[in-house]
């Protein structure tokens, strides 16, 4: 998909703005606080997500202002069609003049990958981080998924709310069992999914990367499973082992009141040639990292959809050299890309795009 038109109404510092994108690389630059970012998060929202900057809706009106609208035109499946929301008392989108019951409902119509600097807690936090990351993107081409996860939570839940009452009641020790079942089935299945979405995010993740870094660099990525079996195995083989698991670690997780292993205790491991990422990347390697990744997400888009998301990449340029910028400016496949920067000489190289000045929320 491309945007033609994109129309923004007392959204955040942007009181008026009309931008009409050229098809490949949309350069947005200028000073500190004019707008870029804001610019961006627009953008994103049109895609019925939540802001990435985890803005509610009342930030984003233009102080003084009782609404906020965005309004795109965009082409896709052969024609132009129109999305816009209004951030007023009540929210409302539409699509195609058409209202929607929710945002959501531009969910895989608009489509779109961001990465803003925020997006390094993904290679910088904890986990958790890289679970949710992982999560989300498996969502968006599995809703089936969102059920599974919502089961195992519940189901942990419950496990772990046994393991604290058996610490007094010691006769509940024998409808553990069940629990642990079916933990271990839904761990199993979450496993599988987990590691089939990574070992193809791997592939293009990879490739991109080898890309940046001018050939220079490999980045490898790994499902790290708590419960400690790297081998790919049949899902119910892995349950079988994760009762094994479970039961070794039961003495412990009855002390602790809770489930010590499992898809909740999971990671993903990052290396380039061969050295982990997080403690031992360079800033621009740990950027250029996240980038592949986001940027692996839009091509798995594309593979799965069939469309080709929009790209939007919010101050990534800083901490790149000249090589890795070049890469970002000419070499992307054929997506619509938006990049903010602030230095004009971020994009000397630029080949097929076009640049814009935004001062005070405004273009010139
Ligand atoms: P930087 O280069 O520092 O990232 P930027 O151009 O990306 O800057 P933005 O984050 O887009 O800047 O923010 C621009 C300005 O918008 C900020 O000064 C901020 O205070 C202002 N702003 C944010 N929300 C609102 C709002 N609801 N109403 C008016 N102004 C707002
Ligand atoms: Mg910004």
């Amino acid at each position: 998909m491309k945007i033609d038109a994109l129309k923004l109404t007392n959204f955040r510092n942007i009181a008026s703005l009309e931008l009409q994108p050229v098809e490949r690389v949309n350069i947005i630059y200028g000073n500190n606080a004019q707008g870029k970012t804001n610019l961006i998060e627009a953008l994103w929202l049109l895609t019925g997500a939540k802001s990435f900057r985890g803005a509610k809706d009342a930030e984003l009106l233009l102080f003084g202002s009782d609404y906020a609208k965005i309004e795109a035109d965009f082409y896709k499946e052969g024609r132009v069609q129109t999305a816009q929301i209004l951030f007023a008392a009540k929210k409302q989108a539409q699509l195609n003049e058409i209202n929607l019951s929710s945002v959501t409902g531009l969910a895989g119509i608009f489509c779109a990958v961001v990465f803003s600097p925020s997006h390094l807690g993904l290679i910088q936090d904890g986990p958790s981080a890289r679970r949710r990351f992982a999560d989300t993107c498996i969502c968006q081409i599995s809703p089936k998924f969102i059920a599974l996860m919502s089961d195992y939570n519940r189901t942990l839940l419950q496990r772990n709310s046994l393991l604290k009452d058996i610490s007094y009641s010691a006769y509940l020790l024998d409808t553990l069992d069940v629990w642990d079942d079916r933990l271990a089935a839904l761990s199993a299945l979450i496993v599988k999914n987990r590691k089939q979405y990574l070992q193809r995010l791997a592939v293009h993740a990879g490739e991109i990367y080898s890309g940046i870094s001018s050939e220079k660099e490999t980045l490898h990525m790994r499902y790290a499973a708590s419960a400690g079996l790297t081998d790919d195995i049949p899902a119910e083989q892995y349950k079988q082992w994760f009762l094994q698991v479970l039961a070794k670690a039961r003495a412990e997780d009855i002390k602790t009141g809770c489930t010590s292993v499992g898809p909740h205790r999971d990671d993903i491991d990052f290396e380039i040639n061969g050295v982990d990422v997080r403690s031992f990347g360079s800033q621009g390697q740990q950027r250029s990292s996240v980038l592949a990744l986001k940027l692996a997400e839009s091509r798995l888009i594309s593979e799965l959809l069939h469309d080709e998301p929009i790209i939007l990449l919010d101050d990534v340029m800083s901490e790149l050299d000249k090589n890795r910028q070049d890469y970002l400016l000419n070499h992307l496949s054929g997506n619509q890309v938006f990049i903010t920067c602030c230095d004009k000489a971020c994009f000397d190289n630029l080949q097929n795009g076009k640049a814009f000045h935004m001062v005070n929320g405004g273009l010139q």
